[in-house]
């Protein structure tokens, strides 16, 4: 793959487990820098990071709430001042959290908890990192969304409210800045196997998926890696969805 020279940095947010773990190692198998955000779990986000070592790779953790602005500007700057002169030209937005509930029994926190992880994280962390894209003239914004966010989902009214707002955001986004040779782009996941599908019924569940199962977190990785691609370099303001064949 070609891409600008020097390292070429690639933050996934969420990349302790899961979808972003993935990511985070197929992008490093690629040639980027990656930085591994995560929230909590310390200890899977440094097997994020052995795991990238072992394979040859160049990674490093960067810990902070998605959700807290001040928390997330202040990781950010702070990674600046330690790498001078080096921008973050691949954002992942994959951080994200479920609290599903029937609307008739949410509650404010379970809603606004979902927002927060999922849209404001967006705004969070791509709006500190847009700038130095457009002055370098490349770069790539991948925002992980949602089957649930394209159809909406009974039980989620707060996740689709928060992936459809992502998808939104996404084509919005995409056309301020298509000139500078950044792209911003979605994917849809449906149902792949993770520590946030792991309470889903998956034998009663995989009979709604054409393709007859789940998917797997590498599968969805190899998506987002294309699309950070120069491969990818025309495809912009799009929703990609990866869920076996569901009609959406
Ligand atoms: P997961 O296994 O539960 O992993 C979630 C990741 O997000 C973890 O690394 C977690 O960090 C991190 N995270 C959560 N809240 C955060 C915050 N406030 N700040 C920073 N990091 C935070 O989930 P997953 O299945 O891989 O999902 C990844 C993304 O794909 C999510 O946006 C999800 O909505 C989306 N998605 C998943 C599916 C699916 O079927 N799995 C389908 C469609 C879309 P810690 O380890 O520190 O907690």
């Amino acid at each position: 793959m070609t891409t600008q020279s020097g390292n070429r940095y690639a933050l996934v947010t969420g990349a302790s487990r899961g979808i972003g773990r993935a990511v985070a190692l197929k992008l490093a198998s690629q040639g980027f820098s990656v930085i591994i955000n995560y929230v909590s779990n310390s200890e899977a986000a440094q097997k994020t990071l052995d795991d990238i070592l072992a394979q040859g790779g160049q990674a490093e953790l960067l810990r902070f709430d998605v959700g807290d602005a001040q928390a997330t500007a202040e990781a950010l700057a702070q990674w600046r001042t330690q790498h001078e002169g080096e921008y973050i030209s691949v954002v992942v937005n994959n951080a994200g959290v479920r609290k599903d509930n029937l609307m008739l029994w949410m509650t404010q926190q379970e809603w606004a908890k979902v927002l927060a992880t999922s849209l404001d994280g967006f705004y969070n962390v791509t709006q500190p990192l847009l700038k130095d894209m457009l002055v370098k003239k490349w770069g790539r914004v991948v925002n992980v969304a949602s089957l649930s966010g394209v159809k909406g989902m009974p039980g989620q009214v707060n996740y689709s409210a928060a992936k459809g707002g992502l998808i939104a955001a996404t084509k919005a986004l995409a056309q301020e800045v298509a000139k500078k040779r950044v792209t911003v782009n979605a994917v849809a996941p449906g149902f792949i196997k993770s520590d946030m599908t792991a309470d889903l019924n998956e034998a009663e569940l995989k009979k709604l998926v054409p393709a007859g199962r789940f998917g797997e977190a590498e599968e969805v990785a190899e998506l987002v890696a294309f699309l950070v691609s120069d491969a990818a370099a025309y495809i912009t303001g799009e929703v990609i969805s990866i869920n076996g064949g569901i009609y959406t």
